[in-house]
């Protein structure tokens, strides 16, 4: 075992409330507690004598103890201690703590000791109020220097982690520097070992400065490397080229209602240029709500089907899976393909009886479909990530589609490629091995920018044009004091036989039985108080998939006027005849997440309307969405507003925050691209980087889905 995986009971004397304070911060070993930041600095490094000029200033004094004062306020139960002392230059100081009488017991008259606050001038002397302290004779730790400051809980004190973490800065010496020495000389980074003495105990701003821009580095270039790594994997392979004639798509087009949009067309051309090519596509397609989407990946698992391979499908969530079955089944209704779904719940078959010109869906076994799937009579497959399972051989699987939601996060993107490439067809031995052709897809807009810099080792084409036949949502941020008023709009959409949502922020996963409870007695509520006569249904997070299923398939054939649900109605359903969509503390949703809620609506013929009920403290922050329907425009703006992460998942992305915070940095991206491409160009195997090999190992586990 590594000296920094030892844990830190083991090498700490920690009381019982220290060890669960740590474990309540996920600090277990050694390694944890180095990698543990400071969130801020209070800077005391101005260290000086006593003079009126310091007024109101922060500094630092240090003086001899001439005496020392405590008292007992009773009717408070507090106790006051009081300490003066003298500077160099014979000036007073009287510092006043409240309550810290055991940690200044050590304190004693005579002894020097620096103190670190805002001067003040109290009565007839200069004073300071709470100071940080600490004896003269240490090391500046608490006083006289930048001061870190950490993420605390009840039991732990940055005082105490400073203390700790003084000796065990130590210990850095044993973690491995997985930066190459000529990378880091290069760009005048800190070692590992110096990054992180530096970032705990900096020894001024500038040197403080290079350590966060080694960290920022360090995973930045892991990520970048690992994407490079899987992209050099991906472009050694070789795919099964899709030659189409075209015709097929032709009149599969002609046969839609409506003409693709311009973007729609581009994309399907470029989809369909390396789909005729020998090497693996590997594309993203970044487009908002509505954008149509759907169409565009079956036009590419038409011309992969229509020569003779197989197309899967995957998405996110069982009812999508679901949705996309129906959908494809409807679009291809004309065509001769047997589209099967898989997933936990669903195991159905739609197929065309010889001399029919009607399918049927039946019910088969899972055995059954995976027979199906390796016999290569499936010709789509639609289903979660269990379609592409190790124990489901496809006979000769040439595109795998993947419908992103929010689900897939993006360092997880290569942990996918890598199962992609795993995936089995009936006919590949090791040496003519193909691997499938890659087309994700996005479930919101992601910023272009973002896009290009994160997603480098991906094509990117962008639907950032909607069909013509749209209405845009007309959406209004509103107070709670007009509740009734739209509650009573509500009312008048479901007499003209309109149906609409009502949506409850309940999002946060560890709160899933209050989330449930709340969600159902929001219903019950409203069903009673508000609208007594109209149908009302519940969704939400708990609720089996085949039970979600149901209440959606229910309001769907309008059997309900409102559906009342959690965030879980953000899966891309699609109710035409739903007008209204109803946003309860609507801050608390990011911008992006709120245009996705909206995108429920507006799917049909009528006008729809999406009304953000929030205080007015936070409605600045919503005003883009009344102004704009773009996506791009809404994802723009909410990555400034609360940077990148959001866009790939909270906890799935598995990125570290400092690397996080610094996706939008497009020069960090390119610099750290740069060297990862040197460093792999001459070392492919990363034979003389084991630390880095390493890493990325690692790096792979954290990432990798379950
Ligand atoms: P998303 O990009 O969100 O997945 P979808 O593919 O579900 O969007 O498309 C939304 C709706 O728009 C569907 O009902 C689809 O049939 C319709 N649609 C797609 N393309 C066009 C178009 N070019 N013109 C008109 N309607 C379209
Ligand atoms: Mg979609």
């Amino acid at each position: 075992m590594r000296k920094t995986d030892q844990k830190l009971n083991s090498i700490l004397r920690l009381t019982p409330r220290q060890e669960k304070a740590l474990q309540k911060l996920r600090l277990i070993t050694v390694r944890d507690l180095l990698l543990h930041f400071p969130f801020r600095y209070d800077d005391f490094s101005n260290i000086v004598t006593v003079s009126e000029d310091y007024i109101g200033q922060i500094i630092t004094v240090e003086g001899t103890v001439s005496k020392i004062k405590s008292r007992r306020i009773f009717p408070r139960r507090m106790t006051v201690t009081e300490i003066f002392i003298q500077d160099s230059k014979g000036n007073t100081l009287r510092s006043v703590w409240f309550n810290q009488a055991l940690s200044l017991s050590g304190i004693k008259e005579g002894m020097t000791i620096r103190v670190s606050g805002k001067l003040a001038i109290d009565q007839k002397y200069f004073s300071m109020s709470n100071p940080s302290f600490e004896r003269a004779g240490r090391a500046a730790t608490n006083t006289g220097c930048l001061v870190p400051v950490y993420p605390e809980t009840d039991g732990i004190t940055s005082k105490w982690i400073r203390w700790q973490m003084k000796n065990l800065l130590g210990y850095a010496a044993y973690l491995d520097d997985f930066v190459p020495e000529e990378t880091r000389k290069k760009l005048h980074l800190f070692s590992f070992k110096s990054a992180l003495k530096q970032i705990h105990f900096p020894d001024d701003a500038e040197k403080l400065l290079i350590a966060q821009k080694t960290f920022a580095f360090r995973e930045m270039f892991l990520v970048q490397t690992k994407a490079l790594q899987t992209k050099m994997a991906w472009d050694g392979k070789k795919a099964i080229t899709i030659r189409s004639d075209g015709k097929a798509a032709d009149d599969f087009l002609k046969s839609l209602p409506f003409e693709l949009t311009g973007a729609q067309k581009k994309a399907s051309l470029e989809i369909s240029k390396d789909l005729g090519r020998p090497v693996p596509m590997n594309r993203l397609l970044n487009g908002d709500v509505g954008s149509g989407k759907t169409v565009v990946a079956a036009i590419a698992a038409l011309e992969t089907a229509s020569s003779g391979h197989q197309a899967a499908i995957m998405a996110p969530t069982e009812v999508l899976a679901r949705q996309h079955f129906e959908s494809f089944c409807r679009i291809f209704k004309d065509h001769d393909f047997n589209i099967a779904l898989l997933t936990g719940s669903y195991k159905l078959v739609s197929k065309k009886a010889a001399g029919s010109t009607r399918s049927s869906v039946e019910k088969l076994t899972r055995k059954n479909i995976l027979e199906e799937i390796s016999s290569g009579n499936i010709d789509i497959a639609i289903g979660t990530h269990a379609l592409i399972q190790k124990d489901v051989d496809f006979k000769n699987l040439a595109l795998v589609i993947i419908d992103e939601q929010h689900r897939f996060g993006v360092a997880q993107r290569s942990a996918l490629q890598d199962e992609t490439m795993e995936l089995k067809d009936g006919n590949g031995s090791a040496s003519r091995r193909t691997i499938p052709h890659l087309l994700t897809m996005t479930a919101t807009p992601i910023p272009r920018t973002l896009a290009i810099a994160f997603f480098g080792s991906l094509e990117l084409s962008i639907l950032d044009e909607m069909p013509k036949n749209r209405k845009p949502i007309t959406t209004k941020i509103a107070q709670p004091k007009q509740q009734k008023e739209i509650h009573d709009f509500i009312r008048n959409e479901a007499a003209k036989g309109r149906q609409a949502f009502i949506i409850f922020p309940f999002v946060e996963e560890s709160k899933a039985m209050t989330e449930v409870k709340a969600a159902v007695s929001e219903h019950e509520r409203l069903q009673r108080e508000i609208f007594p006569e109209l149908r009302l249904g519940l969704l939400h997070g708990k609720m089996k998939a085949k039970d979600k299923e149901e209440v959606m398939t229910q309001f769907k054939n309008k059997e309900y006027d409102i559906l009342v649900s959690t965030s879980v109605v953000e899966v891309g359903i699609d109710i035409p005849n739903a007008t209204v969509i109803l946003i309860e503390n609507a801050e608390r949703f990011g911008l992006s997440q709120l245009h996705q809620f909206r995108g429920r609506v507006g799917r049909g013929e009528h006008q729809s309307y999406c009304f953000l009920f929030t205080d007015s403290a936070s409605s600045e922050r919503l005003r883009v969405l009344e102004e704009t329907n773009d996506g791009f425009k809404i994802s723009e703006r909410d990555m400034e507003l609360r940077g990148p992460g959001q866009f790939f998942g909270r906890v799935q992305s598995g990125l570290p925050d400092i690397a996080m915070e610094n996706l939008a940095n497009v020069k960090l991206i390119k610099i750290s691209k740069e060297e990862a491409e040197a460093v792999l160009s001459k070392d492919p195997q990363l034979k003389k980087h084991p630390a880095l090999r390493d890493a990325l190992k690692k790096f792979q586990e954290d990432v990798h889905m379950e």
